[in-house]
């Protein structure tokens, strides 16, 4: 077994293979683990697969995370790993600390991770537990896709949510609930849509709004 067969094998369900530790023993992985491999998002084929999905049309709740858990739960079980879920929870697994391990990512002047280079792109749909040996790349870390940005990102939320202050919750929720909120309701939010890193992985108008709504109604 090796990555780049993992890779190919997750892209059959849309999935991107987005990054890859070795966790330590406080890292929350299960006992005896010797990777975590992190699934999700990585341009328009995951959404294009989920949309295909049974699960995409059948109208009971939370259809993706539902996809999500078939299609990395039958992964697993084919190359003899455990599925584990940024959902569920409480608890939830440490997926924050896992993607910073394990990915060229930062904390963006908005407060999530941008990544060097899928941006604000990120989606992850959850990680594999290997139990035993794997090659791994390092992970390469180059400059912080910040530094030296004019941050158009906070200066396109039409409520100025994002401030030095941090994120400000109950502002986006208002706006999002008023009729001024249809724009970031149809297109997801704006102020991620305004990065310009990693623009060829955006998610469509239907994707933002699918995981705006999952946002406003949770
Ligand atoms: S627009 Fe600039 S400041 Fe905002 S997240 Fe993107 S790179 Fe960072
Ligand atoms: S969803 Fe809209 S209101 Fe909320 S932070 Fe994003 S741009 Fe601002």
């Amino acid at each position: 077994m090796n990555l780049a067969t993992i890779r190919e094998r997750a892209a059959r369900d849309g999935l991107a293979l987005t990054g890859w530790l070795r966790p330590g023993s406080g890292d929350g992985a299960p006992a005896g683990t010797r990777a975590l491999l992190l699934l999700g998002h990585g341009g328009p084929e995951m959404w294009a697969c989920f949309r295909a999905a049974p699960e995409a049309g059948d109208g009971n709740p939370h259809p993706l995370d539902r996809w999500s858990r078939r299609v990395i739960g039958a992964l697993a079980a084919e190359i003899g790993a455990t599925a584990l879920f940024p959902f569920g929870g409480p608890p939830y697994q440490p997926f924050i600390r896992w993607t910073y391990a394990g990915e060229p990512i930062h904390q963006s002047k908005l407060g999530m991770a941008v990544h060097e280079e899928r941006g604000l792109w990120s989606g992850w749909r959850g990680a594999l537990a290997l139990f035993e040996e794997i090659d791994l790349p390092p992970v390469i870390r180059g400059a912080h896709p910040c530094e030296g940005c004019a941050a158009p990102c906070r200066a396109a939320c039409p409520v100025s949510a994002f401030t030095d202050a941090g994120y400000d919750v109950a502002r986006c929720r208002a706006h999002l609930d008023s009729a001024a909120g249809a724009p970031c309701r149809a297109r997801g939010c704006l102020a991620r849509r305004a990065c310009p890193v990693g623009a060829r992985f955006a998610q469509s108008d239907e994707q933002g709004a699918f995981h705006l709504e999952a946002f406003r109604v949770a």
